[in-house]
């Protein structure tokens, strides 16, 4: 299984700052091999543009959604993919809807094939050659009545397992005591804020460095997940994060492995 970061940045990115060659970070946004696509966000045609990839999203056929915050999830980039291309099939929480009739009308918004999931740990489903099983995380929006998730990815071809936790500050219990079953082979953790985030506010609803290094000696220290499980960090705030290799030498210690717009992965 293969994953590509498509973006990597926190909602504090401005696209409007982009310069070829200049170090940048798009809202955050994954694919799985090149039919998942992991949240349908803004800034993601922006991305296969530079790469000289226009047509990378023609073959998605499903996108899943942690949740509706204007980052992650961008009504006019659905209407793309799940009208107008491909016709993907769009995977989530009941708020993805809501957001789509209020951003294209309730006529459009019901051509879209829109299937409602649940956070139940119990009943996994299938998605295209994917289990899917989402997890609440530890985050809200402006839509109270939306359980914003996590998302363990399973392919059952490979038995691989990839955990994906953008947005989420620590990892809620009950999501914990599935992770903590599952022998994952890559985990994709938020850092929203680096170290120039000292005593921030976002605490509550996003990972800062120090969280991220109690999460990882615990791990470590019980033998959680598969024995080549290997970690990585995306969502890094442009404002609170110095440069990338500043955070890489940062993380190394902890074997860590910040992401980078384009960066992919094998798991
Ligand atoms: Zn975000
Ligand atoms: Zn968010």
């Amino acid at each position: 299984m293969k994953l590509t970061f498509l973006g990597t940045g926190a909602a504090d990115w401005d696209i409007n700052a982009y310069e070829p060659g200049k170090e940048f970070r798009r809202f955050s946004a994954a694919i799985v091999n090149s039919d998942l696509l992991i949240d349908p966000g803004p800034h993601i045609f922006h991305f296969a543009e530079c790469a000289g990839r226009p047509g990378m999203f023609d073959g998605v056929r499903d996108i899943i959604v942690t949740h509706t915050h204007g980052d992650h999830f961008c009504p006019a980039t659905v209407e793309k993919l799940c009208l107008n291309g491909p016709r993907s099939t769009l995977w989530g929480d009941k708020a993805c809807l809501r957001k789509l009739e209020r951003a294209l009308g309730p006529e459009k918004a019901a051509q879209i094939d829109f299937r409602e999931t649940a956070v139940n740990p119990d009943e996994p489903y299938r998605v295209g050659n994917y289990v899917i099983r989402p997890l609440r995380s530890n985050h809200a929006t402006d839509d109270r009545a939306e359980t914003t998730r996590l998302y363990v990815i399973e392919e059952p071809e490979t038995r691989r397992l990839l955990y994906y936790g953008c947005d989420s500050a620590w990892i809620p219990t009950e999501s914990w005591n599935v992770i903590k079953t599952l022998p994952l082979n890559a985990m994709v953790l938020e850092d929203t804020c680096g170290e120039l985030a000292t005593d921030d506010w976002r605490i509550f609803e996003h990972n800062t460095i120090e969280m991220l290094e109690l999460m990882l000696r615990m791990f470590r220290k019980y033998g959680c997940f598969a024995p080549d499980v290997r970690y990585y960090t995306s969502h890094m705030a442009r404002t609170l994060h110095t440069d990338h290799q500043r955070l890489k030498e940062k993380l190394a210690p902890l074997g860590v492995t910040p992401a980078y717009d384009g960066m992919t992965i094998t798991i």
